[in-house]
């Protein structure tokens, strides 16, 4: 027997219409290109979301067609998040570091048909415009010919008033993971997945978010649905402030500071940053409305937890995830049982990856395939299942096989183990040793320490077997590959090429052993314009941090 229970669909439409209700006078502020800031509310973003929703439709954007976007973090972003899926379409986020030739894969395998761009990243979009079947380029700032203006579509548009009946299952977004151990493959979320997802984000113990926060997300719109926050905030009428283009530490903490910012959020190399201004220059900023540094996408290092807490008062909430989750997975909040514990002992939770959010399952499955318990020494593949994780990539069987079980769980790559507590501590990743053709046996990459930015990759290989007597792989030649690839920034430091890499019992590369053995490794230099480009990524958003062990 059934529940007498309304089918309701769980759709984007549902949130947009009662914040447009309840929080029409929230301001929404966005750093423009040259500085200035750009504020109006949710009495503006809401009906101007929708009059974009209602012009891509008579452009052309069907149930389910692809609008992909390539700007920064804006409020004309936060329209596209929010007005295409309300409108039926799926808005496909396109990383702005990519290299043009996996963008354009990346558009083309998607089925991308629209393209919403920021003037400034017009370039970059001609570069891989040709390999894919976009149809029209609407653009935020001066439309080039050609293209479409973002303001005049926006404008010459009537508002629709509503929203069309949508469906739960009904796809809505759409992201590609950066594809560092293979080809991009693509996560499509349901309306369903990011409602659930955006419900459970707010939730105290989580993310804790209301509409009392001011939220700055620092992680790019375009990894991972900026680790949910578009709809979060907007799900609870939180006030909402986009960095744009400017992410250097002083431009953020003038923003933290100047919005009264309660809740930020991003990769470690950013925090990094903002630490050691901070230190430099500790009372420079008056940051006493910060509550929650939320630091994800790859391990944030207990170094950085502990100075944010020791010097600087500011607490960094550790956060795991993936675009394959939506992304959240797990948040490192102590328990009220671990409160009273010793400063030492809760850094040592801190540093962790933390407990699973509700909704996310999860469990660590030894080489055979068998389950490991929960003791805190047994170190297996995490695997995990929920209502906004991945069934499927989108249109890749392969990739969909060798990460899905049968009965619906998804290997995460990620090697860890967890407490009889539930934390999760990663310890490894699987998905870092990569394979090759060519010159190389087997590779892995590590981190190893370096004084400005915390860690650098240094990859570490071996010759293939049967390579005539002499030849070894050449580091020029690796790094010269690599860089045919990944922008400068992502390459490894240095390439060191042994006979043999470390491996467990169990087959498995010992990444801790690597890390032992070359902690005090150094590149042959130090290289300047490595730094220079660190420098200018800084300047920018840090996309996916896939490829940081
Ligand atoms: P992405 O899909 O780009 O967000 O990358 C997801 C991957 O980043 C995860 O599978 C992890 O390997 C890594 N990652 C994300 N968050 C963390 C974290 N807090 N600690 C360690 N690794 C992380």
């Amino acid at each position: 027997m059934q529940g007498l229970i309304m089918d309701f669909e769980l759709t984007i439409p549902v949130m947009l219409r009662r914040a447009e209700q309840l929080f029409g006078s929230q301001e929404i502020v966005t750093r423009l290109p040259d500085k200035n800031l750009h504020r109006y509310t949710y009495a503006d973003f809401i009906p101007r979301a929708r009059r974009l929703g209602a012009a891509l439709t008579e452009l052309g954007m069907g149930r389910g067609d692809r609008v992909g976007t390539l700007a920064w973090n804006h409020y004309q972003h936060l329209e596209a998040y929010l007005g295409i899926p309300a409108f039926g379409g799926v808005t496909h986020t396109l990383n702005l570091r990519l290299h043009p030739t996996d963008l354009g894969y990346i558009a083309k395998h998607g089925g991308d048909k629209l393209l919403i761009v920021d003037e400034s990243l017009l370039p970059l979009a001609q570069k891989f415009l040709g390999e894919t079947d976009i149809e029209q380029v609407i653009v935020i700032g001066d439309a080039a010919e050609g293209t479409i203006s973002y303001e005049e579509l926006v404008a010459g548009t009537d508002d629709p008033g509503d929203y069309p009946e949508l469906e739960e299952r009904d796809a809505a977004a759409m992201c590609y993971t950066s594809g560092t151990t293979g080809h991009p493959k693509g996560a499509l979320y349901s309306h369903r997945a990011i409602f659930l997802h955006t419900l459970v984000a707010t939730m105290s113990g989580v993310l804790s978010i209301s509409e009392a926060d001011t939220v700055l997300p620092v992680v790019p719109m375009f990894h991972a649905n900026a680790w949910g926050f578009p709809f979060s905030c907007t799900l609870v009428g939180a006030k909402q402030v986009f960095p744009g283009p400017h992410l250097d530490p002083p431009s953020l903490l003038e923003l933290f500071q100047d919005e009264r910012v309660t809740i930020t959020g991003g990769v470690p190399t950013i925090w990094l940053g903002i630490l050691q201004l901070l230190d430099q220059q500790p009372d420079a900023y008056d940051l006493s409305s910060l509550r929650a540094m939320i630091v994800g996408g790859a391990a944030a290092p207990r170094s950085l937890i502990e100075g944010f807490q020791e010097r600087h008062g500011l607490n960094v909430l550790h956060a795991w995830g993936m675009t394959e989750m939506a992304p959240l997975g797990t948040t490192a909040q102590l328990p009220p049982d671990l409160m009273e514990a010793s400063d030492e002992e809760q850094y040592a939770y801190r540093a962790k990856q933390g407990r699973p959010v509700f909704g996310v399952e999860m469990k660590i499955v030894g080489d055979d395939g068998g389950e490991l318990p929960h003791d805190g020494n047994s170190v297996g593949e995490l695997l995990v299942r929920g209502p906004w994780i991945i069934s499927g990539y989108f249109e890749d069987a392969e990739a969909t096989a060798a990460a899905v079980e049968p009965d619906g769980w998804f290997h995460t790559g990620d090697v860890a183990a967890i407490d009889p507590d539930g934390f999760v501590q990663l310890t490894d990743r699987r998905k870092d040793i990569i394979k090759s053709g060519g010159d190389v046996g087997e590779a892995a990459a590590i981190a190893i320490p370096h004084p400005r930015w915390g860690e650098r990759p240094l990859l570490i290989v071996t010759p293939r077997s049967g390579m005539p007597a002499g030849r070894r792989p050449e580091r020029d030649v690796l790094i010269a590959f690599l860089g045919e690839r990944f922008p400068r920034w992502m390459l490894p430091d240095d390439v060191v090429v042994v006979d043999e890499l470390p491996h467990t019992a169990t087959g498995k590369v010992m990444k801790t052993r690597l890390r032992e053995l070359y902690a005090a490794h150094t590149p042959p230099a130090i290289v300047n314009n490595i730094n220079a480009d660190m420098n200018e990524a800084l300047r920018q958003p840090v996309p996916s941090a896939t490829p940081t062990p």
